[in-house]
């Protein structure tokens, strides 16, 4: 079979309809051009630049040595379940027994499982955008039907109540939405989030994905809320997390769910025919992360806050740029529209995909374009990175631009 048209024709219509996750093209696109021999800075992918703790790692170790090695239930260890539980109450004042905890393959599964369990054919899944890249994808394999609302660049980009119960039908199933954000790291504070739970609270058809997966880089004084803990909407709100961000875990491949326990008990059947317990090993990783003592997600944190002032100062220094300041993860995410209809002489920059992808080639400093986040005018760059990468990435940015007219 050679011709790709061939090819792709063979391929089911769900995954032709499906687009490449763009964070994870542009971390490929710009390892192909590091393994050419270029200089390239890869601000693209989200993942902490530190190493996992090591009293994590310790504990894989010994699970190994513990001989670990067998399947895993399929939602999880028991005792880390419980450990999962009792860190909902201990952080987020929400009340879960084991039987209401999934444990995943990452955050990105337990969303994926939560929108397939709930979803059918045709329902609408209401996604405040700026989003993470995968929501629309995962909501388009249940065959759902995403209804995206956006938030100012003025409000923060963030999306209010008002906007959320304007776009309710009889046919919403679900709201989703990452607090702190990515692309944005805008975080909703008590007092959205409660404006929204009282919008929630009167449609009593629709659950809450709640993602909070950067719980732990949080910078506001007031900290982290999660809608969960709102006892009027408690059993209508999934909460999700994992071991990625926080701890420095992304390879590990640990999410997990707080639900009702028919919620939970959908997702365990779901898994239980697709991938089965996620691996053992990361189980017993987690269990030592999450028991254990909390100063490395505090202290990440601290570092990526101290590179949020470095490159939102930097970047508010490149003409064009308009800038917001993250509250939380460690993304920037300017709106680079002033240089939509510009050109060096060779390449025009229509949008944000072009901006991107010339950048890359012009600067060898990767981003992600903010088309497939849900917001076109903006691209996002990673701010997980050293300090000397963020300043040699920003300074080539601003050189670049300079070329553009
Ligand atoms: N949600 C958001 C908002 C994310 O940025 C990510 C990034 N990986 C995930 C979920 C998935 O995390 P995991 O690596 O645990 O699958
Ligand atoms: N969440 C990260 C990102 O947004 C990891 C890559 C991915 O899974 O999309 O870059």
């Amino acid at each position: 079979m050679s011709a790709v048209v061939e090819t792709a024709s063979l391929l089911a219509d769900r995954i032709n309809a499906l687009e490449e996750s763009s964070t994870l093209a542009m971390t490929k696109k710009a390892r192909e051009l590091a393994a050419k021999g270029h200089k390239v800075i890869s601000l693209s992918v989200g993942e902490p630049d530190f190493k996992t703790p090591k009293h994590i790692c310790d504990a894989a170790k010994q699970a190994i040595d513990e001989g670990y090695h067998g399947y895993s239930p399929v939602a999880g260890y028991a005792d880390l379940r419980k450990a999962i539980a009792d860190k909902f109450k201990r952080d987020n004042n929400i009340d879960w027994k084991p039987e209401n905890i999934v444990v995943s393959t990452g955050a990105k599964h337990s969303l994926a499982n939560v929108i397939q369990v709930l979803v059918n054919p045709g329902e609408e899944v209401v996604i405040f955008a700026p989003y993470w890249v995968s929501y629309s994808e995962m909501v388009k394999l249940a065959e759902g039907k995403s209804i995206v609302l956006e938030g100012s660049f003025e409000n923060d980009f963030k999306v209010t109540a008002e906007q959320l119960e304007e776009a309710i039908t009889g046919r919403t199933r679900v709201v989703m939405f990452a607090s702190p954000n990515n692309p944005t790291g805008s975080v909703y504070t008590e007092a959205e989030l409660r404006a929204i739970g009282k919008v929630i609270e009167k449609y009593e058809h629709i659950f809450v994905l709640a993602d909070e997966i950067y719980e732990y880089i949080n910078f506001t004084s007031e900290g982290h809320f999660s809608i969960g803990s709102i006892p009027e909407i408690k059993e209508r709100v999934i909460t999700v997390n994992g071991m990625a961000k926080g701890y420095a875990m992304t390879g590990w491949r640990l999410g997990y769910i707080g639900a009702e326990k028919w919620i939970a008990e959908g997702v365990e059947k779901l898994q239980g025919q697709v991938t089965s317990g996620t691996s053992s090993i990361s189980q017993r990783a987690a269990l030592a992360a999450i028991n254990g003592p909390q100063d490395a997600p505090k202290e990440m944190s601290e570092a990526y806050q101290r590179r949020r002032d470095l490159v939102v100062g930097l970047l508010k220094d490149i003409p064009g740029f308009k800038v917001n300041v993250p509250q939380g993860a460690f993304y920037a995410f300017p709106d680079v529209s002033h240089y939509f209809g510009k050109t060096d002489g060779n390449t025009a920059i229509n949008n944000s995909d072009d901006f991107c992808l010339w950048l890359l080639n012009e600067a060898y400093v990767a981003t992600v374009a903010g088309s497939g986040f849900g917001a076109p005018d903006c691209i996002r760059i990673s701010t997980a990175a050293s300090d000397e990468n963020l300043i040699e990435a920003c300074r080539r940015i601003k050189e670049a631009v300079a070329k553009l007219c």
